[in-house]
Formats: C-alpha cells, structure tokens, sequence
C-alpha cells in the first residue's frame, strides 16, 4: 500500500497554509482525509497536486485550495448541520464530516453518489448521507442547515437554499456565468436579512438543475 502521508502534509503546508488559510480545523481535516481515496486509481498519484481532476461524467474534484477556502468560509466548529450540493467523488464531504455534526449531501449523478458513497464507507465517512436529486432545491426536510455550501457554479443564489438557512447560517456559493464565478458568503443575520460578501473569483462545473443551468447534454 502506498503512503501518501508526505504528500498530503505538503499539499497542506504548501497550497493550503501558504496562501493564507489560517483555520487550525480546517488545516487538521485536510492533513487527515485520504484524498488519494477519492479519485480512480490511475490518478491517485496526482490527488495532492494544486488543481482539480476529473472523476468522470465530465466532472472534477475541486482543487485543494478551493475546499479549503470554502470549508473555512463556512466557519464550523464541529456542533453544526451542513448541507453540501455536488457531492462529487465525496472528498469535500468528508473533510465536512470532520469539521461538523451532521452532514447531507446532495448530487444529481447516479454514478457519482454510488461512487463517492463507497469511497466515504471505505475510508470511515459513513455518517455523511448522500441523496441523489436536484440540489438547486435544496434538501427541505432536513432544514435548517447551520451551513450551506454549494461545489457547483450558479447563475444566482436559489431561494430554497436562504429559506433553508437557520439564523446565523452561512451558505458558501459560487455565482456567476458557466465559465467563471465569484465565490460568495451568505449569512442569514436575522429571519429576514442576509449579510453577503465576495470571497474570491473562481472556476466550478456549471449547477445544473431546476434553478440553475439547463444540462446542455438534455
Ligand atoms: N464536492 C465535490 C468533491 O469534493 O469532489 C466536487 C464537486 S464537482 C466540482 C460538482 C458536482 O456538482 C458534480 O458532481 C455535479 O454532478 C454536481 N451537481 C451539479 N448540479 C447539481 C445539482 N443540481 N444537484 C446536485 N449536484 C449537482
């Protein structure tokens, strides 16, 4: 079995802490979660490179980087409910399993949920739970949620996930065009009210769905 301790520690040290990332949870997570373990075994050796990979269906685990910033932005502190849209290979899902209570995750492709639900049993993340469904909609029987975070690009921020936000919530989101997004923070401050701020501009796979992008391949 190949150890990938070595490089998982620099990828942390050299994608994540250099650039600015400062949560200790955050940073602790990504030390701990295999992220070789979430991509198909041809790749495994470029998992802790600085850029995303395809996990098939034309879509990518995100770029280090990128789940370490939005896992920051979500400020969790262990106690929380986090819903994520766009489980993907199940890598952002599992560093959410460290950092939170609970954690519900919705993807739209059935070959992705059915991998990534093997690839999160196999490394001990069985307490994510997976559904397979349109995540524009959010998951509304399971709301409110603590924290919101969206690995898909979005044209706008759907509504169901700001109604499904509890009061002090914060939902991360990438908004923009199919090409290129800015990723936003959202946090509920009061029943009627929303505090928004820019984080950084960034490039994720179109939200395709009843409140996101039409599926280009329909
Ligand atoms: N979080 C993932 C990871 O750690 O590997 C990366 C996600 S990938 C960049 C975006 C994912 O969002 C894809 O798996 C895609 O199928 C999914 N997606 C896009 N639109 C969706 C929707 N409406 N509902 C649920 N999942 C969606």
């Amino acid at each position: 079995m190949k150890d990938f301790s070595i490089a998982r520690r620099r990828m942390v040290e050299d994608q994540v802490v250099a650039r600015g990332v400062r949560d200790t949870r955050v940073i602790d997570a990504m030390l701990q979660v295999p992220r070789h373990k979430f991509v198909e075994e041809a790749l495994e050796s470029q998992a802790y490179q600085d850029a995303p990979l395809p996990i098939g269906e034309r879509q990518t685990i995100s770029q280090p980087y990128m789940v370490a910033v939005m896992s920051e932005a979500l400020a969790l502190d262990g106690t929380e409910k986090v819903l994520e849209v766009g489980t993907g290979s199940g890598y952002q899902a599992a560093v959410l399993a460290v950092l939170a209570d609970q954690v519900f995750s919705l993807e739209r492709i059935p070959a992705l949920a059915r991998r990534a639900r093997k690839a999160l049993d196999s490394c001990g993340y069985s307490k994510v739970n997976i559904r397979l469904a349109d995540g524009t909609l959010g998951w509304q029987e399971m709301a409110p949620f603590d924290a919101i975070v969206v690995t898909a690009g979005a044209p706008d921020v759907p509504r169901d996930y700001l109604d499904q936000l509890a009061v002090g919530g914060r939902l991360v989101i990438p908004v923009g065009d199919r090409m290129s997004q800015v990723l936003m923070r959202i946090t509920r401050t009061s029943e009627h009210e929303f505090k928004e701020e820019q984080l950084l501009g960034c490039r994720f796979v179109p939200l395709v769905g009843n409140h996101g992008w039409r599926d280009e391949r329909a």
